[in-house]
């Protein structure tokens, strides 16, 4: 592709659609970014940003009309506290946002369109041991994901699929694996473990507190993927040719009370953990990352600490700033 190529970027005002921007800026494309909302934390990058609701097949039309690809990235998402608790809404939102994006491209001839789906398409019973082994990307089927969000990111990977076989959209599915650092939810509800646990260590700092509430045990497991590494792959299976889903993320297995412990560190903080109950989703993920070394030839290489200590400065400055203008407890409550 040419780097003058205009693509839409959907999501664009949300976390990794945001970054995602500024990296295709810096590689010399034109760029439309479309979001219901603007972007949170910074002024976007893009040549053109627009506010549409892609839940509606007009709104999609307009979005992907003069591009020649689409970074689709939209969803109506949040980390497991959310996504436990909104099913119907999930399913029947993305749905819609996703149904009606890739056939607008296809009616305003995109030509290629990559699918940003996820780990939780990964079926339940291959989830239950906190020791998982990595989840390669055939382990998805027979499928049994455990949330609507899952099953809703697998029926558009499958859209995908036959959209590419019945009108040659070209089409690529990336399977994210928990990707973190700044400029993404902290707080109100649809945050992530590593951003809630940097924002609770951070007030912890600030209150001369010691206690972090933890959901669970803490014992259920995770790997984690910093933007940077992120971006850089989401980029790189988009210039491949490659058609079949492909994970996108870490391969080094963590517990949450670990995660916990390196972002304490990095804070200076000595931590009590306190274990209340909460929504934790599958007991133990990792991704195997044999095919995605071998399709992009390269695999994600920001160490978690150095990415956590990046995050946790960005969210400890927003805790401050916030801060200011309300107190300290107002911040603890939300
Ligand atoms: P995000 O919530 O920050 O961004 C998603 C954006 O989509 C938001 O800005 C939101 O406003 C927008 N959106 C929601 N409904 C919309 C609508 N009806 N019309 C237009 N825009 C709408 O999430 P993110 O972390 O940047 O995730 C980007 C994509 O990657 C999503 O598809 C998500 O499901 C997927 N993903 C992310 C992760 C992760 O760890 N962050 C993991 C797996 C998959």
């Amino acid at each position: 592709m040419r780097k003058s190529t205009r693509v839409l970027v959907t999501g664009a005002g949300g976390f990794i659609g945001h970054h995602l921007i500024e990296y295709l800026k810096k590689q010399g494309y034109w760029v439309r970014g479309v979001d219901i909302k603007r972007s949170e934390f910074a002024p976007t990058s893009a040549d053109e940003f627009e506010l549409l609701d892609l839940r509606r097949w007009e709104n999609c039309l307009r979005a992907t009309e003069g591009v020649e690809e689409v970074y689709a990235l939209a969803a109506d998402m949040g980390g497991m506290g959310f996504i436990s608790a909104h099913h119907s809404q999930i399913l029947h939102n993305n749905a819609l946002i996703n149904i009606h994006t890739l056939d607008a491209a296809r009616e305003n001839g995109v030509k290629r369109y990559l699918y940003t789906s996820s780990a939780c398409i990964y079926p339940e019973y291959l989830q239950t041991d906190a020791n998982v082994t990595p989840l390669k990307e055939e382990d998805a089927y027979p499928a049994q994901p455990q949330d609507a969000y899952g099953w809703e990111k697998l029926i558009t990977e499958r859209l995908c699929v036959h959209y590419s076989e019945d009108y040659g959209i070209e089409t690529r599915i990336v399977r994210f694996h928990n990707i973190f650092g700044p400029l993404g939810t902290w707080d109100g509800g649809r945050e992530k473990a590593p951003a809630a646990l940097c924002r609770k260590v951070a007030i912890a700092k600030l209150t001369g507190t010691t206690e972090i509430e933890i959901w669970g045990d803490g014992e259920q497991s995770r790997s984690f993927c910093y933007i940077d590494d992120c971006i850089t792959g989401i980029y790189r299976l988009m210039q491949s040719d490659y058609r079949d889903p492909l994970n996108l993320g870490q391969d080094r297995l963590i517990t949450i009370n670990q995660l916990a412990d390196i972002v304490a560190e990095i804070a200076g903080l000595r931590i009590t953990r306190k274990h209340v109950a909460g929504p934790q989703g599958v007991r133990g993920r990792n991704s195997d990352n044999t095919r995605l070394r071998q399709v992009l030839n390269w695999e994600p290489e920001i160490s978690l600490e150095e990415g956590l200590s990046r995050t946790y400065a960005w969210i400890e400055e927003q805790v401050r700033a916030q801060c200011a203008t309300t107190s300290v407890s107002e911040v603890a409550i939300v």
